[in-house]
């Protein structure tokens, strides 16, 4: 049986984790983190701590799993690690230096797993991304959020774009450097995230969805993905916590642990 705690245990993407894990035969949920601490109630009871260090006082999980905030999760994967404590993370914001810094802290034998989506739609988007982009000079990447969406653009975007401008070489499209002309309109062509022109739509009525256009002479190609519901992110996360025991070291994708 995998122990597992679950950070952010009351938040959208956290109850979601809880109801997975429970679900699932090989693990359980021993313990949750979330600032407004108490007990977790219902058919299954679990304590909630206000901090990863409260908790590793009192238990200790096989993995935490943290879908909290941007400025939370540094400090908490930072606390989890250096007691050996395998991190699966969904949590958006953190930089590739970061994520290597705070894998590098842990002992030996302990993973950090970070993806930037669970979906394998989202994966597989990226895939086929990585395989259109050095036959398209143009790219740009259009993503849709729900409207408390914290962090901009999306963690799948930023992902979405190293990937294309690796894939892509030194082909480069001279679109992105074209600002608009036009005073207090700054802005209208997205950020430019390592070449790739990124924009972020925040709305109600959005799970997660994202469109990649690639352009050429006479043509485009469009690749989209739609999280219609949190569930999408579930088999992903459930994959990530089997697979952080038997790892070790900073993980980047999903798609490292896809047949
Ligand atoms: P949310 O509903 O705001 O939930 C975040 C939860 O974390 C809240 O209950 C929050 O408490 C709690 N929290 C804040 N600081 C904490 C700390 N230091 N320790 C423990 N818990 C803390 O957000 P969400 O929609 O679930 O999204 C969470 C994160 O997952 C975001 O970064 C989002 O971008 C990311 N995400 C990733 C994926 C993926 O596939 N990788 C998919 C969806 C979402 P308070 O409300 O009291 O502050």
């Amino acid at each position: 049986m995998i122990n597992v705690a679950v950070a952010g245990c009351l938040g959208r993407m956290g109850q979601a984790v809880v109801e997975a894990v429970n679900g699932a035969e090989d693990m359980t949920v021993i313990c949750g983190i979330d600032p407004r601490g108490g007990d977790a109630t219902g058919s299954i009871e679990f304590p909630i701590y206000k901090t990863v260090k409260e908790a590793l006082e009192h238990q200790k999980p096989d993995c935490l799993v943290d879908f909290t905030q941007p400025d939370a999760v540094e400090a908490n994967l930072k606390e989890a690690l250096a007691h050996g404590v395998d991190c699966v993370v969904g949590t958006t914001g953190l930089s590739n230096d970061t994520l290597s810094e705070l894998a590098g802290c842990a002992p030996e034998g302990t993973c950090l797993f970070y993806a930037p989506n669970f979906t394998t739609g989202a994966v597989l988007m990226m895939e086929f991304a990585k395989a259109a982009a050095p036959y398209f000079p143009e790219a740009e990447v259009i993503e849709m959020h729900h409207e408390r969406k914290k962090d901009a653009p999306s963690g799948t975007a930023i992902r979405t774009a190293q990937i294309i401008a690796e894939a892509r070489g030194s082909q480069m499209t001279k679109a992105p450097g074209k600002e608009t002309e036009i005073a207090g309109c700054e802005g209208a062509r997205g950020a430019n995230v390592e070449g790739v022109p990124v924009h972020s739509v925040r709305s109600s009525g959005f799970v997660a969805s994202q469109e990649v256009i690639f352009g050429s002479l006479g043509q485009t190609l469009t690749i989209r993905h739609d999280s219609w519901d949190r569930s999408s992110y579930m088999p992903g996360v459930l994959l990530g916590i089997r697979s952080v025991g038997t790892r070790q070291g900073l993980i980047v994708g999903l798609e490292n642990f896809m047949d």
